[in-house]
């Protein structure tokens, strides 16, 4: 016999699963029997149960197996819960003060069991009778080598109780303030009981299309209700379990397809009627490369997108390294072919100031202008930049959070591209929108590497295109992991690779720019690297988040034009800054940092033709994960199965950009553990929204009506 333990997010917000059409169960909580007033009140603060509904979707988290009786010969000492049926005797007290318990024997025709109470003796001693037949069920622990049940479970045997209950019993999340007041994960299972006798099929309509129901062999809505709270055996809890699970996951993806198409539908954008000169003189004088096939596939989705009078928004994913700077440039030379101006905003300064240069240089022959706004612009090259947008001389404008802000204005923006999308909020792109009469194009371009199916639900709302392809000639880069007692020989193989011509980023964590701790410990180290590495033999750059802008950019343009060997660096530089010959990443306690961030810093080295290497310094003693962690590391190269594993270690609600979406807050379902189910809910999805995208066809009504019943009526909604 065992207790079933179910895994579940262990924090989730109630959405989803709510019947719809169902009278009785929009009823108060209070009107069921055995609730009232006052347990009402702790049912609806303690766990928000306002209603008979949510007392239905209150699942049990496990499930005790009290369907079989068996013999008490079968225990053994592997045995953990077990239920028997004997007569009870030899009911004695005995020993005294916090020894003093109560004791008795059990006993069926196969052996004997010993069953012992330490509290409420004298109540039990009342209630229990020698030579009555008991059923009794608990948990086994061996006294003195014998078996015994510590405060047993004891109920008169009755004829149908003989064999056992025909379900499992379930026990459900509880508070001990509920406890207290006798709602214990036990007595919520005798109201859910209840209730469950009250409700038929109709009350618990079924939203899904008989057709998938069918196909996927999914139990209809009522039984999976019934049956996840009081299944008759294992195979019937699971299935009911699929059922929800598909159930969340089917309907979130439903509201995305349709928000998706809808866009798709009635949304006005701006249309790039042609590819014009800029373009086509970029691309065959200027282009320093071939594009990959990647890249021009990502190009014609584009194209295709801004020239159909739609509202473009995609989402745009490419490993760090594989070219998405070169794909936004042509995109904002298609705007301006049109006639239109174009934004691209980057995450830090550090990072617009070299899309600044990076372009400036590209388009030196071109007669395209670029304005570069961020924080630190002075007013007086603000206002002339303002009034460069006003009159439509500046093209392209290239920024940070600086270029949204509303008092920045523009006279045809038909374009806003963000880079490195996991540092921007949904709330900042949808103020992009508002600066063109007509909503501009939104490109998101992120190099976090996030699986496509979780893409494809966190940003369901967006299209989708991935360069999953590198340019040509690139070496892999090898990845080693150092302990504190190589940190001699890491130096050594440091000072080799900057006598090869080569240049090194060493980076320090610097979690949050506020930590005391973390900024002495990156001074301690910048120290260090100055004594391993002294001048006027070295020189070094250090970039932190305190210093000033003027002094960030100056240090970072001495390393980028090689005036340095070293960069001594916060995490500042995690995302997009291309130096094409530091060829070495040495990332100081490794065992810090996360495996997408990990990821994205070593993708700073491997850009150029050189060989490059990534070291990841740690302590001796590190825990478990970042031993796994460095593990990872060294063992691929792939985003992709970095980010998977990212996932697998972390769970979904730590990704970079998902966070703030909620839409992979579920609550039966794990994004990380269901994903084939999530697969197969998408494809489902997405089939009825191409073909129905109003969903009223008979067999999507159900659907409809769903969704129209649960507008807006989450246990969020309700609390606020
Ligand atoms: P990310 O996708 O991380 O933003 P970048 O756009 O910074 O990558 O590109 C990384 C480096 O690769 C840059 O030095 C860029 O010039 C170079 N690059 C981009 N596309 C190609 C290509 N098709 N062939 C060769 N080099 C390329
Ligand atoms: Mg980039």
């Amino acid at each position: 016999m065992s207790i079933l333990v179910l895994k579940r997010n262990s924090t989730f917000v109630q959405t989803g699963i709510i019947p719809a059409n169902t009278e009785i169960l929009n009823n108060p909580i209070e009107y069921l029997k055995g609730v009232g007033p006052q347990r009402a009140d702790l049912l609806k603060k303690e766990l928000n149960i306002f209603t008979f509904n949510d007392l239905l979707n209150h699942f049990p988290f496990r499930h005790i197996d009290k369907t079989k009786v068996n013999f008490i010969r079968e225990i053994d000492p592997s045995t953990d819960y077990i239920q028997v049926a004997g007569s009870l005797h030899n009911i004695d007290i005995v020993g005294i003060k916090s020894g003093r318990r109560m004791v008795a024997t059990l006993r069926d025709k196969t052996g004997i069991l010993e069953l012992a109470w330490f509290q409420g003796i004298n109540w039990i001693q009342k209630i229990l009778q020698t030579g009555q037949q008991y059923l009794v069920f608990g948990k086994v622990s061996f006294f003195q080598g014998r078996p015994q049940i510590v405060h047993p479970e004891m109920e008169l045997l009755t004829n149908e109780k003989k064999d056992g209950k025909s379900f499992l019993e379930p026990i459900y999340p509880t508070t001990e303030k509920l406890r207290s007041k006798a709602l214990g994960g036990r007595q919520i299972g005798k109201l859910t009981e209840t209730l469950i006798k009250l409700i038929t099929e109709k009350n618990v309509p079924e939203n899904l299309p008989d057709d998938i129901l069918n196909k996927l062999k999914l139990v209809n809505r009522f039984k999976a209700f019934t049956q996840i709270h009081f299944p008759a055996n294992l195979e019937e809890y699971d299935d009911a379990v699929k059922r929800l699970k598909f159930e969340e996951l089917f309907i979130a993806q439903i509201r995305m397809a349709r928000l998706r198409s809808q866009r798709h539908r009635f949304s006005k954008g701006v249309v790039f009627e042609k590819v014009g000169d800029l373009f086509n003189t970029f691309y065959t004088k200027h282009l320093p490369f071939e594009l990959t096939g990647a890249q021009k596939r990502v190009i014609k989705e584009i194209r295709k997108d801004t020239a159909t009078g739609k509202q473009m928004n995609r989402l745009l994913q490419g490993d760090v390294g594989s070219g998405k700077t070169i794909v936004a440039l042509l995109t904002m030379l298609i705007a301006a072919d049109n006639g239109y101006q174009s934004c691209l905003m980057a995450p830090t300064e550090v990072l617009a100031q070299q899309h600044y240069n990076n372009l400036t240089v590209l388009l030196k022959d071109m007669p395209v202008e670029v304005g570069l706004l961020t924080g630190s612009t002075k007013s007086a090259s603000r206002k002339s930049i303002q009034q460069k947008l006003d009159d439509g001389s500046i093209h392209i404008l290239i920024g940070t959070h600086a270029v949204i802000e509303k008092v920045v204005q523009f006279k045809n923006l038909g374009i806003g591209i963000v880079d490195e999308q996991h540092k921007f909020g949904v709330a900042q792109r949808a103020m992009l929108w508002e600066k063109n009469q007509t909503p501009p194009h939104i490109l998101v371009m992120t190099a976090t590497p996030i699986p496509r199916t979780l893409a494809m639900t966190a940003y369901g709302d967006l299209d989708y295109s991935v360069i999953d392809e590198m340019p040509p000639g690139r070496q892999p880069i090898t990845t080693v992991h150092r302990f504190e007692k190589d940190r001699s020989k890491v130096m050594g193989f440091i000072k080799d690779e900057i006598a090869k011509g080569r240049q090194i980023y060493i980076i320090f964590p610097l979690i949050e720019e506020s930590d005391k701790m973390d900024y002495e410990n990156l001074m301690k180290g910048y120290e260090n690297v100055k004594a391993w590495f002294p001048e006027p033999k070295y020189w070094i750059s250090m970039v932190h988040g305190r210093q000033k802008a003027d002094q960030k950019k100056n240090n970072m343009q001495r390393f980028v034009t090689g005036d340095t060997h070293i960069m001594v660096s916060t995490t500042v530089i995690e995302v997009g800054v291309d130096v094409p010959n530091a060829s070495v990443m040495v990332i100081e306690s490794a065992e810090k940092f996360g495996l997408s961030q990990l990821h994205q810093l070593r993708g700073r080295v491997g850009r150029g033709s050189d060989k490059s290497y990534c070291i990841l310094l740690t302590g001796q003693n590190i825990g478990n994960d970042a031993r796994e962690r460095m593990k990872i590391m060294t063992s691929t190269n792939n985003g992709f199965i970095i980010a998977e594993k990212d996932l697998d270690m972390r769970g979904p609600g730590d990704i970079e950009g998902t966070r703030q979406s909620g839409v992979l807050n579920f609550k039966l379902a794990s994004i990380v553990q269901d994903r084939p189910i999530l697969e197969v809910a998408r494809r489902f999805a997405e089939d009825i929204i191409e073909t129905d995208p109003e969903l009223s066809s008979a067999e999507d009504l159900r659907i409809k009506s769903y969704l129209q019943a649960i507008q807006g009526k989450t246990a969020w909604s309700r609390i606020s």
